[in-house]
C-alpha cells in the first residue's frame, strides 16, 4: 500500500438498522476477525473513529494531526484510497428493514459530524469531504455528503 498526504476524509456508515447501537467491539469482530469465524480478515479495522447514536466520538485507531498518512493509522475503509484517507464511521446507514439504505443519522449524529468535519478541515486545510457511495459503487454513507455540505455551510 502506498501512504502518502492525508488529502481526504471518507464519511460510511455501519450499515446496520435504524435505532440499533455498535460497539467499537462489533466493529472489530467484522473487520479483523479471520474469515472463518465470520470476519473480513483484515489487518485493522475499516475507520478511525465512530460517531455513536448519541453523537459520542469514539476512537478505533489512533492518528496525529500531522499531515501524512503514517502506517499505523491507515484504515481499510476504502479500497485503494486508505494511504490517503482518514475515515470516520456513523452509527446506522439502513431502514428498520435492515436492508435499505437510509439517512438514519440523528439530531446528535449530525451536530457530532458537523464538529468532526469541520475540525477536521480546520487541521487539514485543502483536504477533501467525501462519502464512501463518491469512491465505490455502494449506498454508504446513505447520504448525499455534498449536498449536505452545502446545507450546512461546512464547505
Ligand atoms: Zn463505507
Amino acid at each position: 500500500m502506498t501512504m502518502g498526504k492525508l488529502k481526504r476524509l471518507v464519511i460510511h456508515c455501519t450499515a446496520t438498522r435504524e435505532g440499533r447501537e455498535v460497539t467499537s467491539a462489533e466493529i472489530r469482530h467484522w473487520h479483523t476477525d479471520p474469515k472463518s469465524k465470520g470476519g473480513r480478515g483484515w489487518k485493522q479495522v475499516g475507520y478511525s473513529d465512530l460517531i455513536h447514536l448519541n453523537g459520542g466520538v469514539e476512537n478505533l485507531v489512533p492518528y496525529n494531526e500531522d499531515e501524512n498518512v503514517d502506517p499505523w493509522e491507515v484504515t481499510n475503509g476504502a479500497a485503494g484510497y486508505n494511504g490517503t484517507s482518514r475515515h470516520v464511521v456513523y452509527v446506522g446507514g439502513l431502514a428498520v428493514d435492515g436492508q435499505t439504505a437510509k439517512d438514519t443519522r440523528t439530531v446528535a449524529q449530525k451536530e457530532a459530524l458537523k464538529k468532526y468535519v469541520k475540525n477536521f478541515l480546520r487541521q487539514h486545510p485543502g483536504a477533501e469531504v467525501v462519502g464512501h457511495n463518491e469512491l465505490a459503487a455502494k449506498a454508504c454513507p446513505s447520504f448525499d455528503v455534498k449536498k449536505w455540505l452545502k446545507e450546512t455551510r461546512i464547505m
